[in-house]
């Protein structure tokens, strides 16, 4: 079987604090050696550049290119899946091998991409998000009229449930037709006008059928939730990840640690909502004022989440913010205080850990797939560090850059 050596690298491996001298041998898509002295039939010289393992983001809507309201009402249905096409190439030329979508892509675009026929990570699909009727999935308008972000079809069923029973029915629905995780929004959000982000949505009971089905399934849920209540009775549930949890209380971060809850920040989103409003996208203005309400509100969340322990997997919801941006969320993870290595673990190792996708990626190990980022400069420099993402490979094939 031939033999690819990545020689001459510094290689953060996902759970060390530093990027250490080494190299790597690729067999067969899959890490065979991690180690010094090794050979191979094919050499990759990295010249001093670091191998990191590929990179996760664990919150994308790839369906969805833009929060222009307007604009999102004039575009052809089909449009959005040629879209997907270029947000999943823009993400994986950021480095990003692996993508857990929270809503928009379907068994279609996921196929379209394990085929080959389109280049993208790998992805965990949801779908669509279940909500309660008037909660943060809920399309109605205050003018009566139905808008939905997500045009209803065969492959994408609504998601508007009220109850334990039509819960049950709907994610045995969603896992019908190829959802990975089941979304779940536990309280309002930002970028529908109705409903408020700090109000709880569904009951615990409704949440305790939610993640036994699916759980019964073999499914993780991952909870949009904001409100300290929602994010509270979504950890109680024993929901795997909570997204964005801006209004993240002492006590929800002690739930959090109790239960072993994944935050997933999405600390780029309040302030891609107010960038695109302010650059003339028609947001409705309550959401506008909602994204501006929370960004404080969500760095400070996150920062005593992170002081305490939690547990943090990188998510940005792209889509949300440009595709292929992705890693300006790093910085704003630094800021809020984690160290540089951790940042990147939340990036790799721990983003596997909370795809549930651990034995297979996630790290640069013995038995791994060789999802690997090839980086020029300093690994723990978050500054510019997509435009230093030199290739990316997927299985050990090269598909984007080179070296
Ligand atoms: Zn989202």
């Amino acid at each position: 079987m031939a033999r690819t050596l990545f020689t001459n690298a510094k290689i953060f491996d996902g759970t060390s604090t530093a990027a250490a001298e080494g190299q790597v041998v690729v067999e067969d898509g899959r890490i065979t050696e991690v180690g010094s002295g090794l050979d191979g039939d094919t050499v990759i010289d990295l010249r001093g550049r670091t191998l990191l393992p590929g990179l996760f983001d664990c919150h994308t809507h790839v369906m969805v290119s833009h929060v222009n309201m307007f604009a999102l009402l004039q575009t052809p249905f089909s449009m959005a899946f040629y879209e997907a096409e270029r947000n999943l190439r823009s993400t994986l030329a950021a480095g990003i091998t692996s993508v857990r979508d929270a809503g928009g892509a379907d068994l279609g675009v996921k196929t379209a991409v394990d085929t080959g026929m389109i280049a993208g990570p790998r992805m965990q699909i949801s779908l669509s998000m279940l909500s309660q009727t008037g909660g943060h999935g809920d399309d109605w308008m205050p003018s009566g009229a139905h808008l939905p972000l997500f045009a209803v079809h065969p492959g994408r069923p609504a998601t508007i449930v009220d109850g334990p029973e039509e819960m049950r029915r709907k994610v045995r629905e969603l896992i019908r037709m190829g959802a990975d995780v089941i979304k779940v929004a536990t309280s309002g959000g930002v970028l529908s006008p109705r409903d408020d982000p700090r109000h709880a949505h569904f009951t615990p009971e409704e949440l305790a059928v939610l993640v036994e089905t699916a759980a019964g399934l073999g499914r993780f849920v991952m909870a949009h939730a904001q409100a300290t209540d929602g994010i509270k009775n979504a950890i109680r549930a024993g929901i795997r990840s909570i997204e964005h949890g801006i209004f993240l209380d002492d006590e929800a971060i002690d739930l959090m640690l109790g239960n072993g809850t994944f935050l997933v920040p999405t600390l780029v989103a309040p302030n891609g909502v107010i960038k695109a409003a302010e650059a003339g996208a028609a947001i409705p203005e309550a959401s506008v004022r909602k994204a501006r309400e929370v960004v404080e509100i969500h760095r400070d969340a996150f920062a005593r989440a992170v002081a305490a322990g939690v547990k943090v997997a990188m998510g940005t919801d792209s889509g949300v913010t440009p595709h292929g941006e992705n890693l300006d969320e790093l910085a704003l993870m630094a800021t809020g205080g984690m160290k540089p290595w951790e940042v990147l673990q939340a990036t790799t190792r721990v983003a596997a850990e909370c795809l549930g996708v651990e034995a297979d990626r996630g790290t640069i190990a013995e038995g791994k797939r060789a999802d690997l980022v090839v980086l020029s400069g300093d690994p723990f420099d978050f500054v510019g560090f997509r435009d230093r993402v030199a290739a990316v490979y997927l299985d050990g094939k090269l598909v984007v850059g080179g070296v």
